[in-house]
This record gives C-alpha cells, sequence and structure tokens, in this order.
C-alpha cells in the first residue's frame, strides 16, 4: 500500500478478515462484522519512538502513527493530554494502595472523551471530502461534532434522545449545530440514524466513519501509559456505553506493546448503571453475549440499551482478566461526590458509575488492594447538573454582618458537638 494512506493498510473486518478500502464504510458486506483499520505496524515501530513522541506537542496526536488519518490531523488538534492525577485521598477512602485518576471531565473543547474521537473523524472526514458531519449520541459526542465541527467550518447534525439533561442540550444548541431530538431510546436515534446515513451523503461519525472515530479512544490508553513512565497499569476501569472505548483502551496497550513502548498488559474492569448494564449482567452470568435492555438511569451518557461493541467488551475484559460490575443511581451519586470531596474533581454521571464500580471491585477484592489502578473519568459534571440538583446540601444564608456569621458558626459547634 503506498504513503497516500500513512500508516494504515485498509480496513479490515473483525470477524472474517476480509480487507476494504479505506473509505467511509463499517461493515463487511460477507458476514456484517464490524470493519477496523489495519496498520503497518513494521514501519510504524521505526518511527514511532519513546524519543520521538516525547518531543511533539502535549497532545492525543503525539500518537499520531496509531490514529487513523491518512495525512496532517486538521480538526481537533488541541484534543487529549489530560491530567493524570495521583488519588491518595481517594485510594484511601476506597482502601487500595495506589490509585490515579485520568481527567478526561477536562479534555479539550468539550469536556469529555468524546473530544479524542471526535477530532479523529471529523479530521479523516475531512480527508475524504466530506463537508457535513452528523451523529447519533447520549449527549457529549453531539457537543463534541457540534462544536469541532463549528470550529473546522463543517455543517453538522446531531441527534440526541429529545429527554437529555439540559446542560447536554445547550451544549450543543450553543456551537449553532442541527441539534434534533428524537422521542425515544438512544437505540431508536442510532436506529434511525443508520437509515439517514444510508440516504444522504454525509460523515456519520458513529456510523459510516465508526471504524475511524473509535480508533481516537486508543489515545487515552496511550497517555495513561506514558504518563504511568512507559507502563500499563495493573488495572484499568472503563465506564461502557457501546463497549467502544472499553475495547480501544484494550487495544491501545496491546499496539503499545506490539511497537515495543511498553512490556506488560492491564486487567481491564467494565463499569455500567444497574438502570443499563446489558454487558456488566452478561459478564457477571458469565456469558459471551448480551441481552439487550430498556435503559433507566441518571446516567444518561452510558445508556445504551443494545452496546454495538458489547460482545468485544466482553471478549476483551475476559481476555484481560478484568471484571465488570454495576451502580444504581443512589451510588453513582454517592461516588460523584466521594470523587469530588476527596480529589476536587468534578465528574458527570459516567463517573460515578466509574468510581462507584472501582468500590465495589475492591471491596470484593476483583481489584486487590495491594495493587495500582488508573479510573478513566470521562465527563464533567457542570453538565449533569441536574443528577445532583438537591442532593448537595444548600448554602446557609446569612445577612452580611459579623455578629450573624458568628453566631452561625457558635450555634453549627453546639449542634455538632
Ligand atoms: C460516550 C461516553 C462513554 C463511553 O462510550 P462507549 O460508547 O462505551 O465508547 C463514557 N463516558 C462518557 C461520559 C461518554 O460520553
Ligand atoms: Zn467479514
Amino acid at each position: 500500500m503506498s504513503d497516500k494512506h500513512g500508516y494504515m493498510k485498509a480496513l479490515k473486518c473483525r470477524e472474517c478478515g476480509r480487507e476494504y478500502p479505506l473509505e467511509a464504510t463499517h461493515v463487511c458486506e460477507f458476514d456484517f462484522g464490524p470493519l477496523e483499520v489495519a496498520y503497518d505496524y513494521e514501519r510504524i515501530k521505526k518511527t514511532m519512538t519513546r524519543a520521538a513522541i516525547q518531543s511533539r506537542p502535549h497532545t492525543m496526536w503525539r500518537y499520531r502513527e496509531l490514529l487513523p488519518v491518512a495525512g496532517d490531523p486538521t480538526v481537533g488538534l488541541q484534543a487529549g493530554f489530560t491530567p493524570l492525577v495521583k488519588a491518595d485521598r481517594l485510594a484511601k477512602r476506597l482502601g487500595i494502595r495506589e490509585l490515579w485518576i485520568k481527567n478526561d471531565a477536562v479534555n479539550y473543547p468539550t469536556l469529555s472523551f468524546k473530544d479524542r474521537v471526535v477530532s479523529v473523524a471529523l479530521s479523516r472526514s475531512r480527508e475524504l471530502g466530506f463537508d457535513t458531519v452528523a451523529c447519533a449520541s447520549t449527549g457529549n459526542l453531539a457537543n463534541s461534532v457540534a462544536a469541532q465541527a463549528a470550529s473546522a467550518g463543517l455543517t453538522s447534525y446531531v441527534f440526541i434522545p429529545s429527554d437529555l439533561e439540559q446542560g447536554k442540550i445547550l451544549n450543543s444548541l450553543i456551537y449553532g449545530a442541527n441539534v434534533i431530538g428524537i422521542k425515544g431510546h438512544y437505540d431508536e436515534v442510532n436506529r434511525l440514524c443508520a437509515e439517514i446515513a444510508g440516504k444522504f451523503g454525509w460523515a456519520f461519525v458513529n456510523v459510516n466513519m465508526r471504524p475511524y472515530y473509535a480508533e481516537g479512544s486508543k489515545s487515552m490508553a496511550f497517555e495513561i501509559a506514558e504518563q504511568l513512565g512507559w507502563r500499563a497499569p495493573q488495572h484499568t476501569v472503563v465506564p461502557m456505553a457501546s463497549g467502544s472505548l472499553l475495547t480501544k483502551i484494550h487495544k491501545g496497550y496491546q499496539e503499545l506493546a506490539k511497537v515495543g513502548l511498553i512490556a506488560g498488559q492491564s486487567k481491564i474492569h467494565g463499569a455500567q448503571a444497574t438502570g443499563c448494564s446489558p454487558i456488566s449482567v452478561a459478564h457477571k452470568a458469565g456469558l459471551d453475549f448480551f441481552k439487550p435492555v430498556k435503559p433507566d438511569t441518571i446516567a444518561k451518557s452510558l445508556a445504551i440499551g443494545t452496546p454495538a461493541d458489547g460482545f468485544y467488551a466482553l471478549r476483551a475484559i475476559k481476555e484481560s482478566g478484568g471484571a465488570a460490575d454495576d451502580v444504581t443511581d443512589d451510588e453513582i451519586r454517592e461516588a460523584i461526590k466521594l470523587l469530588a470531596e476527596t480529589e476536587g474533581i468534578f465528574a458527570e454521571t459516567a463517573g460515578g458509575v466509574t468510581v462507584g464500580v472501582a468500590k465495589k471491585l475492591i471491596a470484593s477484592g476483583k481489584i486487590p488492594r495491594e495493587d495500582s489502578a488508573v479510573l478513566c473519568v470521562t465527563g464533567n459534571g457542570l453538565k449533569t447538573l441536574d443528577a445532583v440538583q438537591g442532593h448537595c446540601g444548600r448554602p446557609r444564608e446569612i445577612k452580611p454582618s459579623l455578629r450573624e456569621f458568628e453566631a452561625l458558626l457558635a450555634h453549627e459547634e453546639k449542634v455538632s458537638a
């Protein structure tokens, strides 16, 4: 294959291995298996050294050989390289030796991990000549497509369930995107988008562009490994909606090992909300396949009842020696507060799911207390205020008078004594 595709070789069916040209297409014509980007690892090994990576800007694009664009990226140049925070206070509360938070709540530009996948999808969409981009979204993806399309001068259509959090809806409208609210669950939104994608010549980032889009998630694993000093953590806990992020984090660590940048692997653990837990329920039952569910949870960003990559997520969890679990809405809220109070990080509901499930996995010994773990916090709490509204107490109000303040303190001391 010539240089005109960069380090990509072809699209390849995950089931039968048949190869397809590097176009906007996502399923195998023979068995409907998902297509995935195949790379020239031998060539990548030569240019993608630690020294080369470390000489590049602190963004996800420092790993560009393993990201599916042919030329230089043109959209989302600042995304990624979010902080990896050593979380000693949370570690103590959860009873584990060492804990890290990969904090994509502050990813650029729209404060969720989706900025990674959208940067890749839109850069590749432009290479393929599209001027209109679209997505089916549970909220964060819509925000990122809307913002990054605006900055790239692309027209965007974002399709969302109409009952999303106000913050998520407003965060798409503000960029001038065409926001279409669908009266139904995400799974219905997704089905409609598959039909629209077949009919209109648009780049649907998570439909016909999905093979490229999904690869952007690997950058989270690349960064974690580099930030830990070029090693995979013993455990990585990942929230699951479609299961794509988890699958790609597993693949990301494997690729770094394949090109000789790290040794060792990470156990990958999956986290879901009990109100939408097809993957964790299947894992706990020892099954290789999941049963679709109807979502009912405050974790709307993870509310996918028929997860497109559920099968592969189950396989990645099993293969890596990880586990999966789920937490209730109350546990999600508690975990959001715990993370905020111990580490000063305000995560959205998906972050509550991750921290809540990590707590359970540590308590049950599936993540041993003497080990080290990384928790992937994927979105920002300011976008899901609805979820914690009324659960955080209220400010005490006084007149602007020193005497009133002293009286307040004296009163509270008496109450707490
Ligand atoms: C989309 C999303 C995820 C995970 O999505 P996958 O479909 O499993 O890749 C996790 N957290 C947040 C906040 C999200 O928006
Ligand atoms: Zn196939």
